[in-house]
């Protein structure tokens, strides 16, 4: 009678049943195989076929002792292979399962191991760390003055935001030497953490991925090297406006963000002294997008959009939504992260309100699973509910998610807060303050290659570098090209593929589809 069973199926038998098992097996291995083959034999399901099968592969691989050792008919097997592929809604194989499937998945599984040993331990998150964040809010609370109302809302944030060095010393340990640093530098770069932010500084870490990213250091003023500033004449064509794409403008809104970043390419011009900018300004921004058709998508940036009152983002985006040629729209903002209070209900309801008329994305930036804690993993949920996306642009900066480890974890850590992990930009070159942040770009290319395969395809940002417009920068995977076909190389374990191109000739064929019917 023929097996009728493939060819991974048939290995597998061959395997079980040629004859090089001189072993006899022991009495408790017969016992146990005996109880597999009843249970293999009864009932809908698939498992303990397969279970039988994976202890006699065992069995031959690893004591030479073959199925026949065990008074088992080949016949019985495939009986049993046969069962295996009717019960199985897409008639797997057991030898396909057993012999292919398992011993894939478990050659992929190493490749996140090492990952999900050291995630926890070098990269928690705030979530992971709350007790000890609760325990920093406490001494921080305390110190400061500050009740619940306070704490809880976003003009007590602000009012109590820390911006001299001596207040953030009396709020974390400080070596003397920082502290005298951090005074030189801050004569020239403002500093201000809200009391939140400063809460996720864990003590006695001596580079606080926080901290690196709030608290300026001397390199700011001693790294050699000169400023570039972004040329305004050459990107601004109307008040407020910054334009390096046809379809897509920002409105830089406010000068003023809740904290102000170490790393911030507008440092130059961002935070120095708080502004309001008044109607007449955003009336000629908005002047402009009205007059240019092309415009479709329109960013309200900053400094941080979120710092405008509630009444002036309503404004704005009731402005943008009247005009027809604008379809969508963006708010920048890292407020959730620096300052989650401000989500508020009044907030969440202008942003529902203006994505139902037009997509409203939001765009945050998140560098490290330390900021997402359970209350800004709450802010950014509450948000997603209530728009399009929420987009995060991270910049890869050294110390902070320079590795695989890091990166990954911020990626799925954002994701779980709703956060869609958008584009990882290269630290900048033309700022000398922050060229200490610099991560070469052949790291950052292997860390966002490496997600491919072992982190979800939409957790997966793309690498850019930011050169009078945004430049993707994944190394190609292309390696070569024999005839029409493809040389591709898997980024995940290096291994080369061919792939064959699509068919120049039908390709060019004008008539197809649709067409056809056309003619
Ligand atoms: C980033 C950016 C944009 C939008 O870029 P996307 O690739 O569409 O996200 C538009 N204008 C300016 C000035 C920008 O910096
Ligand atoms: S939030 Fe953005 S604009 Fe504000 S300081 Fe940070 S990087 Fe600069």
């Amino acid at each position: 009678m023929s097996e009728e069973l493939d060819q991974y199926t048939r290995e597998l038998l061959d395997h079980l049943y040629d004859g090089r098992g001189e072993q006899d097996p022991e009495p408790e291995e017969r016992t146990r195989i005996d109880s597999l083959l009843a249970a293999a034999g009864q009932g809908e399901r698939t498992a303990p076929i397969v279970e039988l099968f994976r202890a006699l592969q065992d069995l031959r691989d690893r004591q030479g002792i073959g199925a026949d050792r065990f008074g088992i008919a080949r016949e019985h097997l495939a009986a049993l292979a046969r069962r295996h592929q009717e019960i199985d809604e897409h008639m797997v194989s057991v030898g396909g399962r057993v012999g292919r499937a398992l011993a894939i998945v478990q050659q992929a599984n190493a490749r996140v191991d090492e990952y999900l040993q050291r995630k926890d331990v070098e990269a928690p998150s705030g979530i992971e760390l709350w007790d000890r964040v609760l325990e920093n809010q406490q001494r921080i609370r305390t110190s400061l003055g500050m009740d619940d109302a306070a704490w809880n809302s976003f003009a007590g944030q602000i009012r109590h935001a820390i911006g001299s060095v001596e207040e953030l010393a009396g709020l974390i340990d400080l070596p003397a030497a920082a502290v005298a640093d951090i005074a030189r530098v801050t004569k020239n770069y403002r500093m201000r953490l809200t009391p939140y932010y400063t809460s996720l500084i864990m003590p006695g870490e001596i580079n606080d991925p926080v901290m690196l990213q709030s608290v300026p250091t001397g390199e700011m003023v001693d790294n050699a090297g000169i400023e570039i500033p972004p040329v305004a004449a050459d990107h601004s064509p109307a008040r407020l406006v910054d334009q390096f794409y046809p379809r897509v403008v920002t409105i830089k809104s406010t000068n003023m963000c809740a904290m102000y970043c170490t790393h911030c390419l507008r440092i130059a011009h961002i935070g120095r002294k708080d502004r309001v900018f008044s109607k007449d300004a955003y009336s000629e921004a908005l002047d402009y997008i009205r007059a240019n058709p092309r415009i479709r998508d329109v960013l309200i940036t900053g400094g941080d959009a979120l710092v405008l009152p509630n009444s002036m983002l309503r404004w704005l985006l009731e402005q943008l939504d009247s005009i027809d040629h604008v379809r969508l729209k963006r708010l920048g903002t890292r407020v959730p992260v620096t300052a989650p209070m401000r989500i508020d209900s009044e907030l969440l309801d202008i942003l529902e309100a203006s994505n139902d008329i037009k997509p409203l994305r939001v765009v945050t930036q998140i560098n490290t699973a330390r900021e997402i804690t359970p209350v800004s993993q709450q802010a950014f949920r509450d948000i997603a509910r209530r728009v399009f996306a929420v987009l995060n642009q991270a910049v890869l900066l050294r110390g902070i998610n320079d590795s695989r480890v890091k990166m990954w974890k911020l990626c799925e850590t954002i994701q779980e807060a709703c956060v869609r992990p958008y584009y990882i930009f290269n630290c900048s070159y033309r700022n000398p303050q922050f060229a200490h942040f610099r991560v070469p770009v052949e790291k950052g290319r292997d860390i966002v290659e490496s997600m491919y395969g072992n982190i979800v395809g939409d957790a997966i940002p793309r690498y850019i570098a930011t050169a009078g417009g945004k430049i993707p920068m994944h190394r190609s995977n292309v390696v070569g090209r024999d005839g029409n076909d493809l040389i591709l190389r898997k980024p995940w374990n290096g291994e080369e593929v061919r792939y064959p191109d699509a068919d120049a000739d039908v390709y060019g064929e004008s008539n197809f589809s649709f067409a056809r019917y056309r003619s």
